[in-house]
């Protein structure tokens, strides 16, 4: 990816050494290498991007359909989320990291709860994160927030550099404005970034300015969230002075088209952050919502809403838009001088994707058919930092058939409804 361009090289070869890319010639002297992947007929590209998802949700995966937001967490999500025990957030990790990998992710923001245990799993895949708890306002507020500079501490820079820890304030309607302040404080004082949702919805922008005569997004920068880099998930409905404030601060937006259009809440408006020049990456957001974690079908949704609702098809271009689930996916998570592209010196997430299929046939634009035509079966092979997560299109790190055991055994009593008890409640219009 250079530029708005996809660059296709053909018939060159990649040579990796200690987790980086060290060269891509069309003849390199493999006499030396420890191991050789033949990748002939293959395409080599940039491993995806996920800006914003909450892994462990696959766990919920189409236990709640076509119902409206407010429904959708008041009775049914977050009462669900009180039956969740740490060994089921490992083991609902699991499940989605092995779907991410098999769907050519390389590497995860996630905001969730129990971070030690999605920390556990992300270890154990191979997978690059950014991992944030989901903090909530209210009782117990500074606790939480202390529990999570103590995670912050011990995981930032774990998994030989492979996880980094922001905070995770939910959204300014489940924080109140002093809390997101004591967060911005903490974020500052310890250098770490933040990740938080922000104007998913019109009521949740419209009552914002009925209770505080601010925008989410201004909520967010009056606390001082903007004075540390802060991954902002959906921005669906960024009012004007909204877009300043965020490219500004340099705030990245994660888009997350699927969940959106699914749910009828709005998508960003990728066209328009851009080019007053915010970063725009795609995140899932949740299975739960999305009811997956493919980032080549969040990326053709976008390409395709994008088009649609400007009427015009000249609108983010395929480069532009493969751009999103790569180099500017990074930008966002703050990783773009390490991830994102195929170039010496970045690390080692690359993909193998077969070309083989016929709707890969003829190949007169391979990006094209990779944003079009592609299929996530298509990717064979799934390296981080080097390291072979997927090969052949098996698992190497997780143990799928165990991972799949596991989360059925538990789904019956995870989707018990107890009335009255929820994690959070979903503010009503
Ligand atoms: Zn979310």
């Amino acid at each position: 990816m250079e530029g708005t361009r996809a660059v296709v090289l053909r018939d060159h070869q990649i040579a990796l050494i200690g987790g980086k890319i060290a060269a891509i010639a069309p003849h390199i002297d493999a006499g030396l290498a420890r191991e050789l992947i033949d990748a002939h007929g293959m395409l080599a590209m940039p491993g995806l991007v996920n800006c914003h998802a909450h892994i462990p949700m696959g766990m919920f995966r189409g236990i709640v359909e076509d119902v409206p937001v407010e429904e959708w967490f008041n009775n049914y999500i977050w009462p669900m989320e009180t039956n969740l025990t740490a060994e089921d957030v490992y083991w609902g990790s699991l499940l989605g990291l092995a779907e991410m990998i098999e769907n050519g992710v390389t590497t995860v923001a996630d905001h969730y709860f129990m971070p030690d245990q999605i920390a556990r799993a992300v270890e154990q895949s191979g997978m690059r994160a950014v991992l944030a708890e989901a903090l909530f306002g209210g009782v117990g507020a500074e606790q939480r927030l202390a529990a999570s500079l103590e995670f912050a501490a011990q995981y930032h820079g774990s998994a030989a550099g492979r996880i980094s820890v922001v905070l995770g304030p939910h959204s300014p309607y489940t924080c109140e404005p002093e809390f997101l302040s004591a967060v911005a404080r903490a974020a500052v004082q310890h250098k770490l970034g933040v990740h938080i949702h922000l104007s998913e919805t019109l009521d949740q922008v419209e009552s914002s300015l009925a209770q505080y005569g601010k925008t989410p997004i201004g909520m967010a920068q009056a606390s001082g969230l903007f004075e540390v880099p802060c991954i902002a998930a959906h921005v669906a409905h960024p009012a004007h002075g909204d877009i300043a404030a965020l490219s500004q601060h340099g705030v990245g937006v994660a888009c997350c088209p699927k969940t959106s259009m699914k749910l009828g809440i709005g998508v960003a408006p990728v066209h328009v952050l851009r080019s007053s020049g915010v970063a725009v990456g795609i995140g899932s957001d949740g299975a739960a919502s999305n009811n997956s974690y493919d980032i080549l079908e969040a990326t053709r949704l976008i390409a395709l809403l994008e088009k649609h609702t400007l009427a015009d098809a000249r609108t983010l271009p395929v480069a532009e838009a493969l751009g999103l689930a790569t180099r500017e996916g990074a930008r966002v998570l703050g990783l773009a001088d390490r991830i994102g592209t195929l170039a010496v010196g970045k690390q080692a997430d690359l993909l193998l994707l077969r070309l083989d299929g016929a709707h890969h046939t003829p190949q007169h634009d391979i990006a094209a058919n990779l944003l079009y035509s592609a299929r996530a079966a298509d990717i064979d092979t799934v390296l981080v930092d080097g390291h072979v997560l997927m090969r052949d299109r098996r698992l190497l790190t997780i143990d799928k058939a165990q991972v799949l055991g596991e989360v059925n055994a538990r789904s019956e009593r995870l989707t018990q409804r107890r009335t009255g008890k929820r994690v959070q409640s979903y503010p009503a219009a």
